[in-house]
């Protein structure tokens, strides 16, 4: 059976990334929008045969209560309104997909995972990469032991941002700069390549105030992770340099992805106690975004967690808080 979507929020990742990727879904459909734009429900109503009945406005959305053919509520709106898109999609009795970050404060998430709960929905976060093959082998072969305990990670994520009037710049919307964005790409890596939730935490920014993009949010924002095993990790967030990577060390060897967690063209390397060379990681089923929106489905059709819930949400912007604290107060923050 293929459970119904709605998305909610018709910008570029909803329908240039995602909605195209519904095609080589088993277990999910798009049946559903929700925009503030009139035009876009037109556009993409047609394109996607949805029909007006299933087109909704923000105003008009709490009737999604009556659509039965609407299962899951995917929220791809900028981060501040993630939390009150998810309370009330739980509300009108949908399960929940909300992008990443899940909220902008911690307590944000907290509230987030109450509305759900209460509901008795589900809620899972557009955590991609866990759905993607290299990422997958990356994980697989270190839970196997082939480059034994993880005792450091160098991992960086970051591009150019351009236009200065966007609203991953405005504060009150992105809820802060690089490390919101992208960099979270950098501390959820490191936290599922160890396994581990990071005890301590220090951070050092960089920022030019006087360039009109990051009048409100930071640019450079570099983070060091101290796990519970000893491991390490030093992780990069930037909004003015282009990398996306992780080298993942222990005393066998090295995994290393670059790219590491973008939409496509990932490659790995490994040294696993010969010299480096490239490595075709085991084919995955799907491609990582229909892998991730049938996960949820399937979740819900068998009554299972999603392995990035609510919970995993929350955890990595817990560590964010922490980062943020760090760079100001110039300290080491214990988690
Ligand atoms: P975008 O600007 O292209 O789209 C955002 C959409 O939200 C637009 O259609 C806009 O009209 C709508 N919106 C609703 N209320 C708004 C308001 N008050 N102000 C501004 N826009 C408003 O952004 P995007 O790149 O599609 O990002 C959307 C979400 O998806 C973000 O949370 C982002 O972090 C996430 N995202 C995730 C990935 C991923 O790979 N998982 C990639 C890109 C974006």
């Amino acid at each position: 059976r293929k459970l119904g979507y709605a998305i909610l929020g018709l910008g570029y990742y909803a329908t240039r990334i995602i909605m195209p990727r519904f095609a080589e879904c088993e277990h999910s459909k798009l049946v559903a929008l929700v925009s503030g734009t009139p035009e876009k429900l037109k556009t993409f109503g047609e394109q996607y045969g949805i029909p007006e009945s299933h087109r909704y406005s923000y105003e008009t959305f709490d009737k999604i209560v009556d659509n039965p053919d609407v299962d899951i509520v995917y929220v791809v709106t900028p981060n501040s309104l993630h939390r009150t898109f998810t309370e009330r999609a739980a509300k009108a009795g949908k399960h929940v997909m909300c992008e990443k970050p899940m909220a902008t404060s911690s307590a944000d998430c907290e509230a987030m995972i109450a509305a759900c709960k209460k509901a008795g929905r589900k809620l899972m976060i557009g955590y991609r990469s866990r759905f993607q093959a290299h990422n997958i082998e990356a994980i697989k072969l270190i839970r196997d032991g082939a480059i034994g305990p993880v005792r450091h990670i160098s991992t960086d994520h970051g591009f150019t941002i351009g236009d200065p009037t966007q609203w991953r710049l405005k504060k009150a919307l992105s809820g802060g700069g690089s490390l919101m964005d992208i960099g979270i790409y950098s501390l959820n890596a490191a936290r599922y390549l160890t396994g581990e939730e990071p005890v301590a935490v220090n951070a050092i920014e960089s920022t030019d105030r006087s360039n009109p993009r990051f009048k409100e949010v930071e640019d450079i924002i570099n983070f060091q992770l101290l796990f519970p095993s000893g491991a390490t990790a030093q992780c990069g967030s930037a909004y003015t340099a282009n990398f996306n990577r992780y080298r993942v060390s222990g005393p066998k060897g090295f995994i290393e992805l670059d790219p590491a967690t973008s939409y496509q063209g990932q490659a790995m390397r490994t040294a696993l106690g010969g010299p480096p060379a490239p490595r075709e990681p085991a084919p995955q089923p799907k491609n990582q975004f229909s892998a991730q929106l049938d996960h949820l489905s399937e979740c819900i059709l068998t009554n299972r967690e999603p392995i990035v819930g609510g919970e995993e949400g929350l955890k990595d912007v817990r560590v964010i808080e922490a980062i943020y604290r760090a760079a100001r107060e110039g300290r080491t923050v214990r988690l």
